[in-house]
């Protein structure tokens, strides 16, 4: 495997002007304290399997922002069949999604869960790890950092963003530290590949079994990536190097498993517009209310939440931008 990979990193903290932000997005869509019909009966996710190819299936979430109404399931979740039993790759949003997750992996293979993977940090990935044994769940050390540092910032934020779906959840974070060796599950193997530039630690997974690549949040197709904890120069290397491994199929973090290389190309084409956009505007002196009016491209207008994650990257770009530009005069640390 010719990818490069990265098992160190360390986790920056949530800022607490990302929790303001996302409260604040959450607000501005009218999902805070407004009365929601039905709110009596027990939520419920309705999760649907699709079939990928014998033995892997996906349960696909929807290109939302999280809201009180969709309960935070806008990411992918897949399913893999082995003879030691199911394996997870991300948990979903919430302890309820992932008791609903649990139960659906147990019908499609009629097997234990032999494990689970997080594929980053972020909780709309994670927050289900509740309802799997915690040894039984893996990451790399610098998703589990993350997730230590990061948890419970994220846990205020999703409360208050997807409120009642999110009751009884705790942040849970994996007892198995992952490695660089592949995993063996009898008829299937799983080898593990750690990046980064989505977050400081994202994992990979290729089923050298099936030939299908489980990308996470590397690869959006279809929807806008999310840019707060990136490292945009990191991740147009992370994608370099998925593009050089040989795969039949990729499974995207959010957006259609497809057997091209769209989401690779539609990720690096934002990646390499949208920020050059907002420093261009930062050089010209716009202030942030201006540069979040900027028109977007025109291609970006078949993407979902382009706008809304523009918006999300102009308020955490900016401040960087300002740091960079104008450097405290008393020499403190930004
Ligand atoms: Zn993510």
């Amino acid at each position: 495997m010719a990818a490069e990979c990265d098992w160190g990193g360390g986790a920056p903290m949530l800022s607490r002007r990302e929790v303001l932000f996302l409260s604040a997005a959450a607000a501005a869509a009218g999902v805070g304290g407004r009365a929601l019909p039905g709110l009596a009966a027990p939520l419920r996710y309705d999760l649907k399997a699709e079939k990928l190819t014998d033995g892997i299936w996906m349960v696909a979430g929807r290109q939302e922002a999280i809201t009180r109404e969709n309960g935070g399931a806008i990411a992918n979740i897949a399913i893999l069949d082995s003879k030691a039993g199911s394996i997870i790759i991300d948990t979903g949003p919430s302890r309820l999604f992932g008791e609903a997750l649990a139960q659906l992996a147990g019908e499609l293979t009629g097997k234990p869960v032999a494990r689970v993977y997080n594929t980053h940090f972020h909780p709309d990935h994670v927050f289900g790890n509740q309802a799997f044994q915690r040894d039984k769940i893996a990451a790399p050390k610098g998703v589990i950092d993350g997730l230590t540092l990061n948890g419970s910032g994220f846990s205020d934020a999703m409360y208050f963003i997807a409120g009642d779906w999110m009751r009884g959840t705790d942040v849970i974070t994996p007892g198995h530290v992952l490695e660089a060796q592949v995993e063996d599950f009898g008829d299937r193997r799983l080898r593990p590949l750690a990046m980064r530039g989505h977050t400081s630690s994202d994992l990979v997974l290729f089923d050298e079994t099936s030939g299908f690549l489980f990308a996470g949040d590397l690869v959006f197709l279809d929807r806008a990536p999310t840019t707060p904890h990136a490292d945009i120069e990191r991740w147009r290397i992370s994608l370099a190097n998925l593009g050089g491994i040989p795969h039949r199929r990729l499974i995207p973090g959010h957006g259609p498993a497809e057997d091209n290389t769209r989401g690779l190309d539609q990720t690096r084409r934002w990646l390499e517009t949208i920020p050059p956009l907002i420093r261009q505007a930062f050089d010209k002196g716009l202030d942030i209310a201006e540069a979040t009016a900027l028109p977007l491209p025109e291609w970006t207008s078949s993407i979902a939440l382009a706008r809304y994650e523009f918006e999300r990257t102009v308020n955490h770009l900016y401040p960087r931008l300002e740091a960079e530009t104008w450097p405290r005069v008393d020499g403190a640390a930004q």
